[in-house]
């Protein structure tokens, strides 16, 4: 299975790829977790990064594409992925998409998190990450809204649409039974 999950900041995405990735055996792919463990590990491409996360910008897509098409290349990607936080723009969409044709391969399906930025700002200061303050929430809201939420059209058939709201393993129910009806 091939599946790109597309959210705002906080809408359980992460958690959700986790579950997922669990469940149908294949990676849980994340640009931003991708992002910071070079940060920690304090590679050139962590240093080239850090400055746009720590202003909730995008990263240059020319960097963070040849991260994602590197860690598509590995073998325990070749039986699917679930791909948390990438694309973010359509110029990235684009990317993937030229990155899967080479290969053959198209995605499942594009699985959409829906919920309120209010409850998610809630959310996101609670959790205390170095990226989350109030200004960088706000930030990464007004770039998810911008330049990732006109994917949602880019992938409209293949777009499926969840209520985030609600107990963490209801909304993997949701996800795995929207899937099913959709015959992905
Ligand atoms: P996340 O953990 O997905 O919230 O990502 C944290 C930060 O990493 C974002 O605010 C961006 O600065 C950067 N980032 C993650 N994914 C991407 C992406 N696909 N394109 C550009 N920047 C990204």
């Amino acid at each position: 299975m091939r599946l790109v999950l597309v959210g705002p900041p906080g809408a359980g995405k992460g958690t959700q790829a986790e579950q997922m990735a669990k469940r149908l055996e294949v990676p849980h792919i994340s640009t931003g977790d991708l992002f910071r463990a070079n940060l920690r590990d304090e590679t050139e491409l962590g240093r080239e990064a850090k400055r746009y996360m720590d202003a909730g910008d995008l990263v240059p897509d020319e960097v963070t594409v040849g991260m994602v098409k590197d860690r598509l290349g590995d073998s325990d990607a070749q039986r699917g992925f679930i791909l948390d936080g990438f694309p973010r723009n359509t110029a990235q969409a684009g990317s993937l998409g030229e990155i899967l044709q080479e290969k053959g391969l198209e995605l499942d399906a594009v699985v959409q998190f829906e919920v309120d930025d209010e409850v998610v700002v809630q959310r996101l200061l609670g959790r205390g990450r170095s990226d989350d303050n109030e200004d960088t929430i706000r930030n990464r809201q007004r770039v998810y809204r911008e330049e990732t939420a006109p994917l949602l059209d880019h992938y409209r058939s293949r777009l499926v649409t969840i209520d985030a709201v609600g107990e963490i393993d209801e909304i993997t129910e949701r996800v795995f039974s929207a899937l099913r009806e959709r015959g992905a």
